[in-house]
């Protein structure tokens, strides 16, 4: 089995609920890098660079390349150090950070050890999840809509404040879904199936059949 496993999908595709059971599976080290700079809200005071990352994510727009490979580069020397393996969720979503991570990859001789799992759902039915879904202000956790969940105001899972996260407005959606969705995504698919290292699966499905899709490329890796 492989110990780095690369999330790709448009927005709403379920990358974070998926990441955070497979590495509750395998005791893998999750990586979201959206969960990363969305903690940068929570510290104190800001600095310009902070406040920078703060409006472009408000705006649903990408953060500099440079940031990105800081912080994943780092969160996975610390993982690969503890001697575990990493998900890796929404940290490549341009050409330069594919090329960046290949690279950074290369170069620690693991390319052996990649797998890259495409979660594939069309860009109408991500802009219809995210427009529903809400999160948890404490652990992240990703609360999808149901007749269940649709009321709820705490985390089931700690207690936290249950949120619509600032980024899922309509028009910021929208605009997510046009620089992050299937247009985007398919270079980078393209790029890693060069490499030998693309799988996929369908994302439309529940959480539970994903999951198991997921569970079964991962163990066939
Ligand atoms: P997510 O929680 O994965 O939807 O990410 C939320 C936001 O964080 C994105 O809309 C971007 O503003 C920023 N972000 C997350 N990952 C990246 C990345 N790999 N490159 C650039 N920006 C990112």
């Amino acid at each position: 089995m492989k110990k780095i496993i690369i999330l790709l999908g448009p927005p709403g595709s379920g990358k974070g609920t998926q990441a955070k059971l497979l590495a509750d599976r395998y005791n893998f080290s999750h990586i979201s890098t959206g969960d990363i700079l969305r903690s940068i809200r929570n510290t104190g005071a800001h600095s310009p660079a902070e406040e920078n990352v703060l409006t472009l994510m408000l705006a649903g727009q990408l953060v500099p390349d440079e940031i990105i490979f800081d912080l994943v580069g780092m969160a996975i020397d610390r993982a690969l150090l503890e001697k575990k393996g990493v998900v890796l969720d929404g940290a490549v979503r341009t050409k330069a950070q594919a090329e960046y991570f290949s690279k950074f990859f290369h170069d620690k001789k693991l390319e052996e050890e990649v797998l890259v799992v495409e979660i594939a759902l069309s860009d109408e039915a991500a802009h219809e999840r995210l427009l529903h879904r809400r999160v948890c202000r404490s652990c992240a956790a990703i609360i999808p809509f149901s007749e269940i969940t649709k009321n709820s105001t705490v985390c089931e899972a700690c207690g936290g404040v249950i949120e619509t996260r600032p980024d899922d407005t309509p028009a910021v959606i929208a605009g997510r879904i046009a620089s992050q969705g299937s247009a985007a995504v398919r270079p980078l698919a393209e790029f890693f199936a060069a490499q030998g290292w693309l799988s996929h699966v369908d994302g439309t499905s529940t959480i539970e059949v994903v999951a198991k899709e997921i569970q079964k490329v991962v163990e066939q890796s």
